[in-house]
């Protein structure tokens, strides 16, 4: 299976009805670039750059080491573009054993993620020179994680701002980027709409979405049962997010792990996605699925998946 998979390589990832799907990849470090090529990635849909800082006794990898890193994976990419999401710690994804987070009583609903960034500005900033600067030597697409309102937009955008006018005040070079947010909140799910008038594109995360819109903690094996991608309730937002984006004309990736779930392939298709964003060692065998689809044919079935109480063996039954 995984040879006959791997002659998928360099076909492109197309619907029998001709739709032109991107499979992007995850990464946690650079290195794993070499991954995303093998899998036949058409670019990196997620850098989770929080990889770079973890585990380091609390001492921050620096402007330059960081521009390295970014630098890096974009040569690793060899010109495909980046999605470098920044520093989304917290939670599930501590900084240090030890760190605050640990003590807190709702780490997954504390000072994690924007939310920790925004209240340590010179850290952040210092990640967004570093972007910047990585972005003048290929196409960087920044993506800010957990926003969860405009107003946070706002304050994150304005922080880009200064760091563009930090690295000017420096004489330093700099690259334009897209931006994007993460939609893995529901109030922004509920409000894309605001979202997308701030934003050049967006990004579901399932992975928070399922935790936040079920209050299901995803990393606590007590409630694992309950946590269910396919809920009505979280099919519906990942739809409406969708629609909304396809309607304002800006790009809508989904880069949790429901992107590289073969059984939700045909539904997100039928749902209008055109991008997905996995874990590099699923792409093959969702470009199979993909290839095997008739996206024209899926949305009408799509929308009976949506309207139903059981959605799980609706697509079992299709599969
Ligand atoms: C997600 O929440 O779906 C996501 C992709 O981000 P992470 O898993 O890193 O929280
Ligand atoms: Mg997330």
């Amino acid at each position: 299976e995984r040879e006959r998979l791997s002659r998928l390589r360099h076909t492109p990832a197309v619907t029998l009805d001709g739709q032109s799907i991107r499979l992007l990849a995850n990464i946690e470090r650079p290195g794993d670039c070499e991954a995303a090529m093998r899998g036949g990635a058409a670019g990196v849909g997620l850098f989770r750059t929080e990889f770079l800082f973890m585990g380091r006794a609390g001492k921050m990898p620096d402007e330059d080491e960081q521009y390295a890193s970014y630098l890096e994976a974009l040569d690793g990419m060899k010109g495909a573009p980046v999605t470098i999401r920044t520093i989304d710690i917290g939670a599930d994804k501590p900084l240090d054993k030890g760190h605050r987070e640990q003590s807190v009583l709702n780490p997954a609903l504390g000072l994690r993620s924007i939310r920790w960034s925004l209240a340590d500005a010179s850290m952040f900033r210092t990640q967004l020179r570093a972007i910047l600067r990585a972005a003048r030597h290929g196409p960087v697409h920044l993506l800010f994680p957990m926003l969860s309102g405009v107003g946070e937009i706002r304050q994150t955008l304005a922080q880009l701002d200064l760091a563009r006018a930090e690295l000017d005040t420096r004489g330093v070079a700099y690259g334009t980027l897209k931006i994007g947010a993460m939609i893995e909140v529901p109030a922004a799910a509920l409000m894309v709409r605001s979202f997308l008038k701030h934003l050049d594109y967006v990004s579901i995360g399932t992975n928070d979405l399922v935790q936040y819109t079920l209050a299901i903690d995803r990393a606590d094996e007590a409630v694992a049962h309950l946590y269910d991608p396919m809920h009505p309730a979280v099919l519906r937002l990942i739809a409406d997010v969708i629609a909304a984006a396809n309607e304002a004309g800006k790009e809508v990736s989904v880069c949790g792990e429901t992107a590289g779930d073969v059984t939700m392939t045909r539904l997100l298709l039928g749902l209008g996605l055109r991008c997905f964003s996995m874990h590099p060692a699923q792409i093959l065998a969702v470009k199979q699925e993909i290839l095997r689809a008739d996206a024209a044919k899926l949305t009408e079935w799509a929308q009976t998946v949506l309207d139903s109480d059981d959605p799980q063996s609706l697509c079992a039954a299709a599969a």
